[in-house]
């Protein structure tokens, strides 16, 4: 396994909470839309086990032509101790990323594609919508829908309508509001839904989708192959699988 070492060049505020840290590309380091990395802190690997608690899967929220590896995170007030390091970080900083995969890159196979998400998770789908908007070969369309309770919606600069590029971008702020919107996308019977979120979210969406006859292959998560079946198998065959650590 390769750990590569780099350095924070920029933090950019996003919101109140949320901040994205920008790292230089090491060389030879990519990696495709849709990617999660291991982030790790200064000290992870000191010890003869790594230290668990300085190390956090994280998506990649920029693309390799942008220059640097985005990491977009919420850091509220009463935080981990993996997120009261992060706040104090400066830009200099050492930080180590390693083992990096995409579960869910963009599918070019004529269809339309629909982002579901919740909060920063949609740090997940920015490098997706960034490669759509480049090349939009084989897509159909894209529509993101995003709930976010606090109202401070993120990426608004390139998550907006653009009618011409069949780009549709929703924010709500409450979950009514939100399954109604999942249930009338679910009418599109040929759709790729991308959810992404936590496990409860994951498993609340496909539960909608499934009610509206949607097929576990119609849906995208950013998860392993065992954790991804133990997931979609707990919905769409009520099998009682352990969803805990599935990823
Ligand atoms: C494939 C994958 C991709 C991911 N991508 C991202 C990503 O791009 N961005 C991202 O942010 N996360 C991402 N995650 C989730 C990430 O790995 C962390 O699990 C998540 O950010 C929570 O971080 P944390 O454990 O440091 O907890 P925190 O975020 O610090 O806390 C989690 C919750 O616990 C509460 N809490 C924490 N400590 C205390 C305390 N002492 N007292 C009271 N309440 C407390 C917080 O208020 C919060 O509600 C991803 C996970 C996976 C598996």
């Amino acid at each position: 396994m390769q750990i590569y070492w780099t350095n924070i060049n920029k933090i950019i505020d996003e919101t109140s909470e949320v901040k994205t840290y920008l790292l230089d590309c090491p060389e030879e380091f990519t990696w495709e839309e849709g990617s999660h990395t291991h982030f790790a802190l200064e000290g992870f690997n000191a010890g003869e086990k790594p230290n668990r608690s300085l190390i956090r899967h994280m998506s990649i929220s920029t693309l390799p032509h942008e220059n640097s590896i985005g990491i977009t995170t919420r850091i509220r007030e009463q935080c981990s101790e993996f997120k009261t390091i992060l706040r104090n970080l400066e830009v200099g900083t050492k930080v180590a990323i390693f083992k990096t995969h995409s579960n869910v890159p963009l599918k070019r196979v004529d269809k339309n594609v629909y982002l579901l998400s919740s909060g920063v998770g949609l740090a997940t789908f920015r490098p997706l919508v960034l490669d759509y908007f480049e090349r939009a070969d084989n897509v159909n369309q894209i529509h993101s829908l995003n709930i976010d309770t606090s109202r401070d919606f993120l990426f608004t600069n390139i998550f907006k309508s653009i009618p011409d590029k069949k780009f549709i971008s929703q924010f709500v702020d409450n979950r009514k509001d939100y399954y109604e919107e999942v249930k009338y996308l679910a009418a599109d019977k040929d759709g790729l839904f991308y959810i992404v979120g936590s496990d409860e979210f994951l498993v609340q969406n496909m539960e909608v989708l499934r009610d509206q006859g949607i097929k576990p292959e119609q849906i995208m998560l950013d998860k392993h192959e065992k954790g991804l079946h133990e997931l979609k198998s707990s919905v769409f065959t009520g099998q009682d699988n352990n969803l805990v650590n599935t990823k």
